[in-house]
């Protein structure tokens, strides 16, 4: 067997080199679209607490903006490197393009623990970053939103940064700010509810009633938690849930409003009451209906896929699943909603919020979901036509979709000069 890639900046070049030999792409096309247009990295220091400095580097990567401006999440992480912001910046380019909303791909993060760090030293880096990058930065150029380990908070300190230098109120430069500075109703929601959305269709194609499913979810923070509330709503059983300290299972269905409580108290889902605790490579091979990889990339393996028992796997997280993994999957004829359209969600919602305050007038959090799920389900349905036209599964199709009009939009921009 092949090794596994699981540099994900080589599985996103993989995974578009699959769609561009289908699609029959050019050589020029598939050059420029392989690579990143632009990498900026950038070396700062932070005053710590103690008056000492430290050093720290992030990254912000716009992969392409044919189809307009940059956009994308910013990550706080110790893992964070060039390679991964790279892959994150090519999978927005194609998210973007899916759910057919005119921006292209970004990505952006710093090499940190944030949970080591104290609030103060928090909004000294992020506002040092936000510096750092603001060359690239802008409403009509750049413009970032939260991704792993960042939040509305952060966005705001970002947003008032920016705002400073420029000696005015620019909150179009930034979502996933809070409401109070004109966020978005329904955009801390928006990736959940597009995972909820896309889960029933799914469902519904595969035969399957959401009251009669189980669901197991990765990853316990914004997307993950609020999949497993949206899911449980919708009426499905959510068996097992977990966060990087590990997950919790009951066959029998876990309460997930405790859920919640308990891990907005205890920082961690560890010892809620009525389960057992297991890993998190457990987690992903338990008997499910449904599993939601809402944490990270690489989870799903050639080493694991073989034994994974869901019937439907929908990519919360981007990148869980590697290319070799993929092909495991759907041999075995298990359905695997691709992370570039379930979790398409948020940018949607984001494009919303950066609409909402160009025209410095906002919608009501209903007419917000409608559109989003308007949005989704017209992704969702597109994919699987294409899927179903070019005898492929739904990750194909996604990238033939996507990639068709990334390279439509280049091609009819023209190289300059
Ligand atoms: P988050 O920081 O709010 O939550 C991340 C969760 O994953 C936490 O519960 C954390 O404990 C858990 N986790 C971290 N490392 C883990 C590990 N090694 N094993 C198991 N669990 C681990 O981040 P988020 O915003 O919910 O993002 C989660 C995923 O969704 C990421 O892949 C992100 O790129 C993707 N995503 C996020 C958004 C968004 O709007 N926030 C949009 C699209 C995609």
């Amino acid at each position: 067997m092949a090794i596994d890639i699981v540099n994900p900046y080589d599985i996103a070049v993989a995974q578009f080199d699959e769609a561009a030999d289908r699609l029959g792409l050019s050589q020029a096309m598939r050059a420029i679209l392989r690579k990143p247009k632009r990498e900026l990295i950038v070396n700062f220091p932070v005053r710590m607490d103690n008056g000492d400095v430290e050093m720290y580097t992030g990254y912000r990567v716009q992969h392409n903006i044919n189809r307009g401006p940059a956009k994308g999440g910013i990550r706080f992480s110790p893992e964070v490197s060039l390679d991964e912001v790279r892959a994150l910046a090519m999978w927005m380019t194609w998210k973007c393009a899916v759910v057919g909303i005119p921006f292209g791909g970004a990505k952006g993060g710093v090499i940190c623990d944030p949970h080591k760090l104290s609030r103060t030293e928090l909004e000294r880096l992020t506002r040092r970053y936000a510096t750092e990058i603001s060359v690239l930065m802008g409403p009509d150029s750049d413009i970032p939103a939260p991704d792993m380990n960042t939040n509305p908070q952060i966005m705001a300190w970002m947003m008032d940064t920016f705002s400073m230098h420029m000696g005015y109120s620019v909150p179009a430069v930034i979502t996933g700010k809070p409401l109070a500075i004109g966020g978005s109703e329904g955009r801390l929601e928006a990736t959940a509810r597009g995972v909820q959305f896309v889960t029933r269709e799914a469902m519904h194609d595969l035969g399957l009633r959401p009251e009669d499913c189980s669901v197991v979810v990765q990853g316990f923070g914004n997307v993950g938690s609020i999949s497993a509330r949206l899911l449980h709503e919708m009426g499905c059983r959510v068996v097992a849930v977990s966060d990087i300290q590990g997950g919790v299972y009951n066959p029998h269905g876990i309460d997930i409003h405790k859920a919640l409580r308990h891990s907005k108290e205890h920082g961690s889902l560890r010892g809620l009451p009525d389960t057992e605790a297991i890993t998190n490579a457990e987690l992903l091979e338990l008997p499910c209906d449904a599993l939601v990889p809402a944490a990270l990339e690489n989870q799903l393996t050639a080493k694991n896929a073989p034994r994974v028992k869901a019937r439907l796997i929908v990519e919360a997280a981007n990148g869980p699943t590697t290319p070799d993994a993929d092909h495991i999957l759907n041999d075995r004829g298990i359905m695997v909603v691709p992370d570039i359209l379930a979790n398409a969600g948020g940018v949607t919602v984001s494009y919303f919020e950066w609409v909402q305050d160009l025209q410095r007038f906002f919608w009501a959090e209903l007419e917000i979901n409608n559109r989003l799920e308007q949005i989704m389900m017209r992704a969702y349905r597109a994919t699987c036509a294409k899927a179903e036209e070019q005898e492929t599964n739904l990750r194909i199709g996604a990238y033939l979709l996507a990639v068709t009009r990334v390279a439509e939009a280049t091609e009819i921009r023209g190289v300059y000069p």
